[in-house]
């Protein structure tokens, strides 16, 4: 088969740039292989300074046109992506298993009705930005959310279907063309979604995917001299790079990063569902930036709540990501799998006591134990740093300003999990968590229109309902002399 395309999990997809409403090739490809069995993919485009010039240069020309539509005018096209995202749900759960080692099931009915549900409800939400007045005695503020030009969005491989719909989405609503620069180790459903927004009448140009290696092409991008909005899900190292060309062209830069998030369990909680909750933490290899990896613990029910976690992380069964009886698929990458070892390592050498795991589950190449560490230091690099694998640590407290302390103990400030079934002192500690998300007694739900990212070295700003707007808009106010025409019209 030509490197252009590639067949995977019977799914014929494009491995090259979508761009102008063509798919346009580049000499230069990179092999993307699965995490799930070690199989090749395919050979992707990987574009640089050409191809990124091409696709800006396309989204601008695009941008009047679609600006002019306005959100009325945008909702039947953007509806008609939505749906064709939910036609070919498993088409795209499939393709993102076998290129990112999720779970199917949860690709399945999660994830991609969940990137159909992120088109629809911005496209939605944009009807709402019209003929916002604020009155005072001299003049009536007339704000307007204008679309701002041409955004760049760049995504991680952990989700990346999730992560791009979710830019994608409050993006092209708001009016705005966009250029996606998809993760080089998981790049494939996002040439789908281009395949389907075309096929939903996406006028040429408004969407554009540039292949490739995030030090060339995300570079290229995020320096072009034309983009007016940059929305960058990723590391936190990455950040600092992205973030020194934005300050350099005063780009408004949106960013989620990553987490070290903690998990609090009060001695007053459903214990059970605490323990399922905090075996869920080993989902899809703990390759979820939202993860709650350090556990604390009341010290008072420790030895009660071990003894249910250890019983509940029993079941995570490490496996393929396509079986249904699997909780705890593959990492990404050899490159991945070695610096999730490396910690792993480095904590059994500073005396971290791993509960279990700690090592290459008994499965294939990638394939990591669920792995729990007691007897953590928690100023040390276990307790400090993001590992994105399946490793937890666990501590006790005693007092809830303790367990404050510990908990806003890390650089990060992403999301934090408290179980307590005492509601005043719930929200004492929630408020109290530097985090830009904190779930008590449940995890991982999330409401569209409720703001969502991090604090610290978490990120920079929120996104979701009214907050995306905020950064995919240009926010004028037209300020009015009350009384001051004389005629009304043209
Ligand atoms: P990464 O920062 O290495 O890469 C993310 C994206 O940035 C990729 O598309 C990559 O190609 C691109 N990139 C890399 N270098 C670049 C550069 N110099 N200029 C422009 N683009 C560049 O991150 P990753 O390893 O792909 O993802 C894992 C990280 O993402 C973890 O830290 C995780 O916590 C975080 N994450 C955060 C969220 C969130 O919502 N907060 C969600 C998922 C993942």
């Amino acid at each position: 088969m030509a490197d252009n395309t590639a067949t995977v999990a019977g799914v014929e997809v494009s491995t090259d740039h979508w761009i102008d409403g063509r798919r346009v090739p580049s000499t230069d490809r990179f092999e993307d292989l699965s995490p799930v069995d070690g199989s090749h993919l395919a050979n992707v485009a990987a574009g640089g300074k050409a191809e990124v010039d091409l696709a800006v240069n396309a989204a601008r020309r695009a941008f009047p046109a679609w600006a002019a539509l306005g959100p009325e005018g945008r909702l039947p096209v953007l509806k008609a992506f939505a749906e064709g995202l939910r036609t070919r749900a498993k088409d795209l759960a499939a393709v993102e298993t076998m290129d990112n080692g999720s779970l199917l099931a949860g690709n399945v009915h999660r994830v991609a009705p969940r990137a159909a549900q992120n088109i629809e409800f911005f496209a939605d939400w944009a009807l709402t930005l019209q003929g916002h007045v604020i009155e005072s005695p001299e003049v009536l503020n007339h704000v307007r959310y204008d679309p701002a030009g041409v955004a760049a969005l760049i995504t991680p491989w952990n989700a990346p279907l999730m992560l791009t719909t979710w830019k994608v989405g409050p993006a092209l609503a708001a009016g705005n063309t966009v250029v996606v620069k998809p993760p080089e180790w998981a790049p494939l459903t996002c040439s789908l979604m281009a395949d389907i927004a075309h096929a939903a009448g996406l006028p040429a140009g408004v969407l554009n995917v540039v292949q490739g290696i995030g030090e060339t092409a995300g570079d290229a991008l995020v320096k072009h001299a034309d983009v007016d909005r940059i929305s960058f899900t990723g590391s936190t190292d990455t950040a600092k790079l992205i973030g020194q060309a934005a300050a350099r062209s005063i780009t408004p830069m949106s960013a989620e990063l990553g987490g070290k998030s903690p998990f609090i369990v009060c001695a007053d909680a459903d214990l059970d569902a605490a323990a399922q909750t905090v075996a869920g933490q080993y989902m899809n290899a703990g390759q979820v930036c939202l993860a709650g990896t350090r556990i604390f613990v009341e010290k008072s029910i420790e030895s009660e709540f071990l003894a249910k976690v250890r019983e509940a992380a029993a079941h995570m069964v490490v496996g393929d990501p396509r079986d249904p009886a699997t909780r705890v698929g593959p990492l990404i990458t050899q490159e991945h799998f070695d610096r999730v070892a490396g910690f792993v390592d480095r904590a059994k050498a500073a005396g971290a006591e791993p509960l279990w795991g700690g090592s290459r589950a008994n499965f294939g190449a990638l394939y990591f134990q669920p792995t729990l560490f007691a007897n953590v230091d928690p100023h040390s690099e276990i307790a400090q740093k993001e590992v994105f694998g399946p490793v937890l640590t666990w501590q006790t407290f005693e007092t809830d300003d303790e367990v404050v302390q510990a908990a806003n103990g890390t650089g990060y400030g992403l999301a934090g999990v408290l179980f307590t079934r005492n509601e005043a002192r719930a929200m004492r500690i929630a408020s109290q968590v530097v985090a830009g998300t904190l779930w008590v007694n449940c995890f991982f739900i999330r409401d569209l229109a409720a703001p969502f990212g991090g604090s610290r070295d978490s990120g920079i700003g929120r996104e979701g309902g009214s907050w995306s707007f905020d950064f995919y808009a240009d926010i004028k106010n037209i300020s009015v002399r009350k009384g001051s025409f004389n005629q009304v019209g043209g």
